[in-house]
């Protein structure tokens, strides 16, 4: 190992906290965690020089590949001329151009604001407390509760996380937060009264936190049916489905449903930068107009960053320039027979579950039983694909595999080979 790399490990084991890590293990001797230095394409490479497939798109924000000559650019020139100022009391032309373009994704009338933020997590915050606060002006102050889906998953700040419905994550913390009502399916979701629901807050097409499960076609148009019926808002998180991952640009287009709260995050600038969205409808925001404690008193400090909106705005470009979505289809149907053909070759391969080009590969005993939790074996097996040159994380025993959009049809088929390698 080189100098360099076993310094910035030792600096990290000392000095850093990961996320969702068991620390001891991180920085027990004898772990030596990769440290990524430089991407390119589809590809990471690591300190010591060894490149990787970036499998699961640097957790599921990547989307035109790394170090992308456009958005480099529109960094650098923004870079050039100011790096942040405050959105709080100003504007800036980046952001304006970024809420037009988003904006117009959908159609006249519908979504037509935009609030800038941070992460995944506070797009959904934002969104809960514009929908608290909408009941409040609007004579329904007792409309203050949420329904969310079992297993879904929404974030970890304590409003996105009291949504939160996979139990290992979010249980400790049930009595903070908002209150959440959690339902499994569309009937159970039926059989509450309305009355105090404010809005209810779904993953669209797929959850991807519970192990990449997709729901049921049409289930979204019905859950859309439900919210216009009762007058409960439609939440819409497409944090991990937003930019293109399911094949559309977002999700929702997949059964023409509008949301009434559309939260973007993770894909957004592209991959590159920390930046999120809540896009709403005008009549929510009319709702907040008028006297001062009827305003929308949330922010952060780094609200519509520039450098973030130039991503975002250069992303944006990308995919008219590569026409990202247009070949999209053919990778698609190129990574699901290539997944056909490993579940032939694989018993240990329980189930492929995809959407667009996401996909989450289960593994479990060839008797069907589920490995037992303390054995990590898709940890194992991920570990594994790292020696053949693809880098991916399980959530439990489910691979998950979901490349930046840009991945040809060879590198799509070289994921498949490392894995086919390192399954038994
Ligand atoms: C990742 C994710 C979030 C949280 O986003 P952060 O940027 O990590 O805060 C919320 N919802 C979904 C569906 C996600 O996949």
């Amino acid at each position: 190992m080189r100098e360099d790399t076993r310094r910035w490990i030792e600096q990290d084991q000392a000095r850093c906290w990961h996320p969702f890590t068991r620390q001891a293990e991180w920085c027990a001797r004898g772990h030596e965690p990769l440290v990524i230095t430089r991407g390119e394409g589809s590809w990471l490479w690591d300190s010591e020089g060894r490149k990787y497939l970036d499998g699961n798109s640097s957790i599921w924000t990547n989307i035109h590949g790394h170090a992308h000559p456009a958005i480099n650019a529109a960094i650098l020139e923004q870079l050039g001329k100011i790096s942040h100022s405050s959105f709080l009391g100003f504007t800036h032309p980046l952001a304006a151009e970024l809420a037009t373009r988003l904006c117009a994704f959908f159609p006249e009338n519908t979504l037509e604001r935009v609030f800038f933020s941070d992460d995944g997590s506070t797009a959904v915050e934002c969104a809960l407390k514009m929908a608290v606060q909408y009941r409040m002006q609007t004579g329904a102050p007792d409309r203050n509760q949420f329904v969310a889906f079992s297993n879904g998953y929404h974030g970890d700040t304590l409003g996105a996380a009291s949504l939160g419905g996979v139990g290992r994550f979010f249980e400790r913390f049930r009595n903070t937060g908002y209150r959440v009502r959690h339902v499994a399916t569309l009937d159970e979701l039926r059989a509450l009264s309305p009355e105090e629901i404010a809005g209810v807050v779904i993953e669209p097409l797929i959850q991807g936190v519970n192990e990449m499960r997709p729901w049921r076609g049409g289930m979204l148009a019905e859950l859309r049916e439900w919210c216009d019926e009762t007058g409960v808002h439609l939440i819409l998180d497409e944090v991990m489905t937003g930019f293109g991952r399911t094949g559309r640009m977002f999700a929702c287009q997949h059964e023409e449903v509008i949301p009434d709260f559309l939260c973007l995050a993770k894909g957004l600038t592209g991959g590159y930068l920390p930046m999120a969205a809540t896009l709403t409808t005008g009549k929510i925001y009319d709702a907040f107009l008028g006297d001062a404690e009827k305003a929308f008193y949330y922010g952060h400090s780094y609200t519509a960053n520039p450098l973030g909106c130039a991503a975002a705005l250069a992303s944006l470009d990308v995919f008219e320039t590569e026409k990202t979505l247009a070949r999209l289809p053919e990778k698609i149907s190129r990574l699901s027979s290539r997944l056909a053909t490993l579940k032939s070759r694989h018993p240990v391969i329980h189930e492929i579950r995809q959407c667009g080009f996401i996909a989450g590969i289960e593994l479990r005993r060839p008797d069907g039983e589920k490995f037992p939790l303390g054995e990590r074996f898709g940890e194992a097996i991920c570990q594994a694909a790292r020696a053949h040159g693809l880098l991916t994380r399980p959530i439990l025993d489910t691979i998950v595999l979901m490349p930046p959009l840009r991945t040809s049809l060879e590198e799509i088929d070289s994921a498949i080979a490392a894995l086919d390698s390192s399954l038994p």
